[in-house]
């Protein structure tokens, strides 16, 4: 019931002065990971990919109400208001063949996070960590009992959520495995990841950049700060010797606090990294920063009418999370406040 009264004053919203001063008065950064017709089952599963002809569609609906601008102007710190920027993360191959090539047929710049290690071989991670979670029964197994068993040992595998997952403990369970047969399976289920001749073509072109999404998609918040610095300047090796690489990072899953924090963002930015992207779902109100929220596209939008739902969606509950942690700081202080007093009442 709250549900549908919701979505009734969002859809009241969308077409009204509200959304006309979001758009007016934002700049909005929109985040793809595959564009095509043949979505793999990790895709699927996480509402990753956008049909082709779609995706064209959607960019023109984007079109319709900002100006797009290049990742360059980010970069340089020239970001003018109403305008956009299109974003891909990951480096799946439908990006580059179907997503870029739409994107230069329409003069539409944009920019590709990369994880570079799939690229020649290794297996891409979060692809992976989602198959064994979603599919591997032998991996499901060994997770349940490895909770069974936490209090007794030292060396519990903490990988319920991929987000816990840490390389090291995955690495020491897939010494009792058959790692190439694991690994075989988990590229079936995320599907082609890009090659170098993908990123030989995108150079060519000058609406199309690359930035950083660490060496492998780990989760840069459960890094040490040496383990993150590592990943990130692995990575900037292999990116920085395309003419279209820019000094620009998008976190791996992009969530606040789970995947990110302070510690990540001094770390990240003492290697260089310009600009940060988190994948929070937010209309970003400042411009010429160095840290921007991005709203996720996915097959669901297929007209102008979803597109404004989407933004008053995004810029609704992002208020409702700043007036939630707000009242949270505030309980805590309070709650300080008088166990501070009961504790030393004069
Ligand atoms: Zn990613």
């Amino acid at each position: 019931m709250i549900g549908m009264l919701l979505s009734s004053v969002e859809t009241r919203l969308a077409n009204s002065y509200l959304f006309d001063y979001i758009v007016n008065n934002s700049f909005c950064v929109f985040l793809y990971h595959d564009v095509t017709d043949n979505a793999s089952r990790f895709c699927e599963a996480h509402k990753l990919s956008v049909p082709t002809a779609q995706f064209a569609e959607q960019v023109q609906i984007i079109g319709r109400y900002f100006k797009f601008i290049t990742p360059k102007d980010v970069f340089q710190r020239s970001v003018p208001l109403q305008s956009a920027l299109i974003t891909f993360d990951d480096g799946l191959a439908g990006c580059f063949e179907n997503g870029l090539h739409i994107l230069d047929q329409r003069n539409t710049p944009s920019i590709v996070f990369m994880n570079m290690e799939p690229l020649d071989g290794p297996v891409f991670w979060s692809g992976m960590v989602d198959y064994l979670l979603q599919e591997d029964e032998l991996f499901q197994k060994a997770s349940i009992e490895s909770r069974q068993h936490s209090s007794q040992t030292t060396s519990t595998m903490n990988c319920d959520s991929i987000l816990d997952c840490h390389p090291a403990q995955l690495d020491h369970y897939l010494q009792r495995r058959d790692r190439e047969d694991v690994f075989a399976k988990a590229r079936e289920y995320y599907g082609p990841f890009a090659t170098r001749e993908h990123l030989a073509e995108a150079e060519k072109s000058k609406f199309s950049f690359i930035g950083n999404h660490l060496f492998n998609h780990f989760n840069a918040a459960i890094l040490s700060d040496s383990q993150l610095t590592d990943a990130y300047l692995q990575n900037n090796q292999a990116l920085s010797t395309y003419r279209n690489h820019l000094n620009m990072f998008s976190y791996p899953f992009g969530q606040p606090d789970s995947c990110y924090n302070k510690r990540t963002h001094r770390t990240l930015r003492s290697l260089g990294a310009e600009i940060l992207f988190s994948a929070l779902p937010a209309i970003n109100f400042t411009r010429n920063d160095v840290f921007y929220y991005r709203i996720a596209m996915n097959d669901a939008i297929t007209s102008d009418e979803d597109f404004r739902y989407l933004l008053i969606d995004s810029f609704l509950r992002f208020r409702y999370r700043i007036l939630k942690n707000r009242f949270i700081w505030a309980k805590k202080e309070a709650s300080n406040f008088i166990s501070g007093r009961s504790k030393h009442p004069y």
